[in-house]
């Protein structure tokens, strides 16, 4: 039978394991820093712990870290991982390096059940949640992990849909037994799942990025059937009635197809539903995917919409496109891989 991962459990997971094994109760702590601090790749190498002890463990379990099978590498420095996971499929992992920041774009679902019709993930249907261990082993069999400085949860999967597992691995990454990372350089990004925005909010203190895509109801419903069942504008209400503090930051991920969704009613009806949001929006030019309906903007038509915002008093950003010769849309390496095995 295969050996459970210690890898990717919290503390009071790992004292619940450590009692029902007879180990000393500080056994759990000695764990988690071989597991997260000092990155011991086999239980044998834990060393402050008996040897008793690691045989014990051993029976059942090991560490669980899984290295990426593929990369590929863009002429801006931009790498795609593509890591196997428990189901057979392949998940990616985005590395990308911008001058003094190295920020690592983490999957939490093989597929995704939203169905957006920009993304090729959608394409793939929903395969299954990614556990704590597979999401954070992402960050940390990177190659690059040791240069990290950012962490976003943009890659493949909504996370509010297997939000369970991204809290854990939130936790693992932000206390002081685990990573000891800051929250504020942490972004979970959500198409806006209403029933779960708060739990996500209340149980961490990260970032949060929502896709918004557009600020009328029925053309967002085209991009995102999500929509319907999620309205924007409930989404919205639970932002604006949480108290976000001085160091948190909301902001919205807006992806610009040319023609559709960058025009005056758009930004007027934009500055119109984020009143009264201190937020930024983030510009994100579409990558064409195979057969897509949509285009993409050129740069001087990403610069009037953004300006235009500005105007408004909304602050927006451009996000420049990376990694556009190796399949900038999330999902495209994955399907090719996958189809591979067809
Ligand atoms: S854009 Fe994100 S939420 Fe939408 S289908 Fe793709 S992976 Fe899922």
């Amino acid at each position: 039978m295969a050996r459970k991962r210690l890898y990717g459990k919290t503390l009071d997971e790992l004292s619940v394991l450590t009692a029902a094994a007879s180990l000393p109760p500080y056994a759990a702590k000695q764990i988690t820093g071989w597991l997260y601090r000092r990155g011991a790749p086999e239980i044998s190498g834990m060393t402050d712990l008996s040897l008793a002890s690691r045989i014990l463990l051993e029976k059942d379990y090991e560490t669980g870290l899984t290295p990426p099978s593929s990369v590929a590498t863009g002429s801006d420095g931009t790498k795609k991982y593509l890591f196997p996971v428990s189901n057979g499929r392949f998940i990616e992992t985005a590395y990308i390096p911008d001058r003094d920041r190295a920020t690592v774009c983490l999957s939490v679902q093989s597929g995704c059940r939203m169905g957006c019709r920009f993304c090729m993930t959608a394409r793939q249907g929903f395969q299954g949640n990614l556990t704590a261990n597979e999401i954070l082993n992402q960050f940390r069999s990177l190659p690059e992990h040791a240069l990290l400085t950012n962490i976003v949860y943009m890659g493949m999967g909504e996370p509010l849909d297997n939000l369970g597992e991204v809290l854990r691995s939130l936790d693992i990454l932000t206390s002081v037994w685990g990573y000891g990372w800051s929250p504020t350089r942490i972004t979970v990004s959500t198409v806006g799942i209403t029933d779960r925005i708060k739990e996500y909010l209340e149980k961490s203190k990260c970032h949060l990025a929502v896709s918004l895509h557009s600020p009328f109801d029925e053309e967002r419903q085209a991009l995102m059937p999500v929509q319907k069942a999620h309205p924007i504008k409930e989404v919205l209400d639970i932002i604006r009635g949480f108290d976000f503090g001085r160091q948190r930051r909301v902001s919205f991920e807006y992806i610009v197809f040319r023609g559709l969704n960058d025009t005056p009613a758009h930004i007027k009806e934009l500055a119109r539903i984020l009143n009264g949001i201190r937020c930024r929006i983030n510009l994100i030019r579409f990558h064409n995917i195979p057969g897509s309906e949509y285009s993409s903007p050129g740069q001087p038509e990403m610069e009037a919409f953004r300006d235009s915002l500005s105007d408004k008093g909304i602050t927006a950003t451009i996000r420049a496109s990376r990694g556009e010769d190796i399949g900038a849309a999330c999902g495209l390496l994955s399907t090719l891989e996958q189809n591979k095995n067809i």
